[in-house]
C-alpha cells in the first residue's frame, strides 16, 4: 500500500456510520445553510473548549480576517507575526491594509517568544498573531504579560493546535485558542480537526467582541437586511458542521494517536542519529501538550533536498512546510517591517521536512520510513 502524508480514508472508515448518518439528516432536511447542527456543534466546541463563545464561518484565512475586522484597526497600524507561518496568518493582515510586521521564530520550537516580539514594538502596534505552529502552543504567559502592558490585542491563529494545552506558572490549564482576545482555527480535512471541504471558526470569551464577530460573518447584520457595519459572508455550511460534530468527540483520541507515531518516530531516529550529527527531531515543551499536526525534523548540512528526493524516489512521501519564509515572498517585500534579521525563521526554512504523520499510522508504515531515512545517510 501507498504511504501517504495523511490518511483520511482509514479515518472516515472506523466512523462512517456516524458521519454518514449525520450527512444524511442534512440532507433530509435540507437546512444545508445554517441548519440547527451548525448551532450544536458551535455549542459542542465551546464546551470542548471551556465556553468561550464560538463562530463558525467559512475557512481558516477568513477566521482570522475577521477577528482582526473586529478590532477596528486602522491602516496603518502593525500587527506583529512571525516570519515561520503559512502564508494565512499574515496574508489577512496584508488584505486590510494593515502592516504586518515580521518576527523571528525560536529555531527550536518554530514558535515566536515574547524576545522576539519585543523587539517589534513600535507606536503604531495594535495587535500580535502568535501562531501554535505544527500543534504545539507559544510560551503565551509572558506574550499575555507583555500584550498586556502595551495595549495590544492578541489574535492565536490555533489552526494546527486545536486540542493543545497551555500550563500557566501557576499550574492552570488553558486550551490554545481561548487565551488571546480572540482565537481562530481551520477545518480544513488535513488540520486535526478537519471536515470535508472547507470550514473555521472564531473564539473569544468576551461577549460583545463575540457578538461583533458574529455580525461582520454575517454582512455586518443583526437583523435581517440592516447593516450596520461592513462584514463579509463566510458561513460554515451544515454538511460540514454535522461532520465536525462527530470527529471533535474523537479529538483527543486523535491527538493521542498522533503523539503516539510521534514520540515513536523520535525514539527511532534518535536510536539512529543520538549526537544530532544528521537532524534534529521536534523539541517538546514542559508547558505544552503536542498535537503533532506535523512532525518536523530540521536537516542539517544542507541535505535537506537530497533528503527529500532520495524518499520521493523511495515512495516515501515528506512535504516542506515551508519553503520560503515570510519575507522571502514576493507579495510581502512591499509592505512588510521586518523587526530584525530573522536568519531563524530563514534557517527554518531552508531546513525543515515534515514525515506522514495522521491518526491511522502503523508502526510497519513508520518503519519503512525511518528505514529509507538511515538508507539515504548510509
Ligand atoms: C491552515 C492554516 C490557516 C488557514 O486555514 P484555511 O482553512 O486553509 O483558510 C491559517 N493559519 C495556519 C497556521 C494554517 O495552518
Amino acid at each position: 500500500m501507498k504511504i501517504q502524508m495523511v490518511d483520511l480514508k482509514g479515518q472516515y472508515l472506523k466512523i462512517k456510520d456516524e458521519v454518514d448518518a449525520g450527512i444524511q439528516n442534512v440532507i433530509d432536511n435540507t437546512a444545508f445553510i445554517n441548519g440547527p447542527i451548525v448551532k450544536e456543534f458551535a455549542q459542542h466546541l465551546s464546551d470542548y473548549l471551556g465556553g468561550c463563545y464560538v463562530t463558525t464561518c467559512a475557512n481558516g484565512t477568513d477566521a482570522l480576517q475577521i477577528a482582526l475586522m473586529a478590532l477596528e484597526l486602522k491602516p496603518g497600524d502593525e500587527v506583529i507575526v512571525p516570519a515561520f507561518t503559512y502564508v494565512a496568518s499574515a496574508e489577512v493582515i496584508g488584505l486590510l491594509g494593515l502592516t504586518p510586521v515580521m518576527v523571528d521564530v525560536d529555531y527550536e520550537t518554530f514558535n515566536v517568544s515574547v524576545d522576539n516580539i519585543k523587539k517589534a514594538l513600535s507606536p503604531k502596534t495594535k495587535a500580535i498573531i502568535p501562531v501554535h505552529l505544527f500543534g504545539q502552543s507559544c510560551d503565551m504567559e509572558p506574550i499575555l504579560a507583555f500584550a498586556n502592558e502595551h495595549n495590544l490585542y492578541v489574535i492565536e491563529d490555533n489552526a494546527q493546535a486545536i486540542g493543545a494545552e497551555y500550563t500557566f506558572s501557576d499550574g492552570h490549564k488553558a486550551n490554545t485558542g481561548t487565551m488571546g482576545t480572540i482565537g481562530c482555527t481551520s477545518f480544513f480535512p488535513s488540520k486535526n480537526l478537519g471536515c470535508y471541504g472547507d470550514g473555521g471558526a472564531i473564539f473569544t470569551s468576551e461577549a460583545q467582541l463575540a457578538e461583533r464577530i458574529h455580525m461582520i460573518a454575517n454582512h455586518g447584520q443583526r437583523v435581517k437586511y440592516h447593516h450596520s457595519v461592513i462584514g463579509c459572508n463566510s458561513r460554515l455550511d451544515s454538511i460540514q458542521a454535522a461532520i465536525l460534530d462527530v470527529k471533535l468527540k474523537h479529538l483527543d483520541e486523535y491527538g493521542s494517536a498522533r503523539y503516539a507515531a510521534a514520540s515513536y518516530y523520535t525514539a527511532k531516529l534518535k536510536e539512529f542519529d543520538p549526537d544530532e550529527k544528521f537532524f534534529i527531531t521536534p523539541k517538546e515543551l514542559e508547558n505544552s501538550t503536542h498535537v503533532y499536526h506535523q512532525y518536523t525534523l530540521k536537516i542539517k548540512n544542507e541535505k535537506r533536498d537530497a533528503l527529500k528526493a532520495y524518499l520521493d524516489e523511495q515512495g516515501i512521501p515528506s512535504m516542506i512546510y515551508y519553503p520560503l519564509p515570510l519575507q522571502e515572498q514576493e507579495a510581502f517585500k512591499p509592505i512588510t517591517r521586518a523587526a530584525e534579521e530573522l536568519e531563524k525563521s530563514r534557517a527554518c526554512a531552508y531546513s525543515v521536512l515534515s514525515l506522514p504523520i495522521h491518526t491511522e499510522m502503523t508502526k510497519e508504515v513508520q518503519d519503512e520510513v525511518i528505514n529509507a531515512i538511515r538508507e539515504f545517510y548510509k
